[in-house]
């Protein structure tokens, strides 16, 4: 691009509310264990196996641009998104490295995938027809994946009725499309029974020993079906790459032969502390009355910085190595915690509580506060306010 029209202002004419990100509530997230984990899986994964890491959700919201300068160090395959527009924004950030979409997108942007050089998949002949017309201006044949439904019942061909659609993707990679990996998404990798997981491996398996047999097959085509818990937990015969995502950002909420480092902080500073006398109640809804003489802290962090509401009267902070319970419901910036019996008592207006994350050798994980807000590691991540500061350390 000419570096003239290519200008954009990038920073807000505005002047920042405040120069310093850690001043109110911030993620500290460490490139170092996102590394780490990274490698764990493909020590743990088949033996070979290319790194598909998924980054899709702003890298579940640490922050897409340093998460792929991070894992690029360790020379994964290719990155992993869920939109057309991911794809296209990792390729704007100068990303070479294939970049392959795994979740179904609309056919209306598929030409936009073609023209970012994306690896889209199909799972219906609509949208293999939708994808040869958006290829058919390019310059060569243009990658393609077919998703195969081996349970997960939300994308993907129909394995029972083959014969109705592999003509047509034999005859498209014949043409102008290449076939360029064939894959399959794991509904139960995670249980902790994992008969249904390994059924739909065996599916899988089956499957692609037979599209190895095809003529439109290549040497170098990819077969995957594991997320983190599938890489982890069960093996593929026919499985050469994998597509880890939570356990990269430090999730892990099954059994596992290995543990991932915590990758994500979730912390916020004290903005008031006092003594209230019993019977003094905290936030909407007064929904928590103290039973006695009580010291709470009111914390300038809450629902709008992605602190999930749910968490009210349920979850928990680490103070300067104490815990603290949150205590009423969680406001859209604040939430009031009760320090406990174990919190110094000189713990002030400043300091800094951890709600996700290591503080004075206590640990908050991230699945325990998901479990306590009744949801998965997931939805905390993602949530997280893209507003939040993000402070990458390097360990
Ligand atoms: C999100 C996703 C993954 C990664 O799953 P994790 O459980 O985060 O490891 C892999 N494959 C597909 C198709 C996905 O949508």
């Amino acid at each position: 691009m000419h570096p003239a029209s290519g200008t954009r202002v990038l920073a807000s004419s505005a002047p920042p509310l405040s120069a310093d990100p850690n001043e109110r509530a911030w993620v500290e997230i460490d490139g170092g264990a996102l590394l780490r984990n990274l490698e764990r899986v493909r020590e743990a994964a088949a033996p070979g196996a290319k790194l598909i890491p998924m980054v899709k959700s702003d890298a579940y919201g640490i922050g897409v641009r340093r998460a792929v300068a991070t894992l690029q160090r360790a020379r994964p395959f290719g990155f992993g998104v869920a939109t057309v527009a991911e794809g296209a924004e990792l390729r704007r950030m100068g990303v070479r490295e294939p970049v392959v979409i795994l979740c179904p997108v609309p056919p209306s942007t598929l030409a936009t995938a073609v023209q970012a050089g994306l690896v889209p998949c199909v799972s219906d002949l609509s949208a293999l027809a939708a994808l040869r017309e958006a290829a058919a201006a390019a310059p060569g044949p243009v990658p393609f994946q077919i998703e195969v439904d081996t349970g997960m019942g939300r994308a993907g061909f129909c394995l029972h009725e083959r014969s109705g659609w592999w003509e047509a993707v034999a005859a498209a990679a014949r043409g102008n499309l290449r076939l360029f990996g064939v894959f399959t998404h794991l509904h139960s990798a995670d249980e902790p029974d994992l008969a249904s997981a390994r059924r739909q491996v065996e599916r899988f398996d089956e499957f692609a020993a037979w599209v190895r047999q095809a003529p439109e097959a290549q040497e170098d085509m990819l077969f995957h079906c594991s997320n983190s818990a599938g890489a982890l937990r069960l093996r593929s015969v026919a499985e050469n790459a994998v597509r880890p995502g939570i356990f990269l950002y430090g999730g892990c909420s099954f059994e596992a032969p290995v543990r991932p480092e915590p990758v994500v902080a979730l912390q916020a500073r004290i903005a008031l502390v006092r003594d209230v006398p019993e019977g003094t109640t905290a936030g909407y809804g007064a929904t928590y009355r103290a039973s006695g003489r009580e010291r709470w802290a009111t914390v300038a962090a809450g629902y709008g910085d992605g602190l999930p509401r749910s968490l009210g009267n349920k979850g928990a902070a680490l103070v300067a190595g104490g815990t603290a319970r949150i205590v009423g419901r969680v406001s859209m910036n604040a939430v009031v915690l009760r320090l406990g019996a174990d919190v110094p008592a000189t713990v002030t207006a400043g300091d800094v509580v951890t709600f996700v994350g290591g503080d004075s050798g206590s640990e908050t994980s991230l699945e325990r506060v998901a479990e306590a807000a009744g949801t998965i590691g997931y939805e905390i991540l993602t949530g997280l306010s893209p507003k939040l500061p993000r402070t990458w350390l390097e360990s």
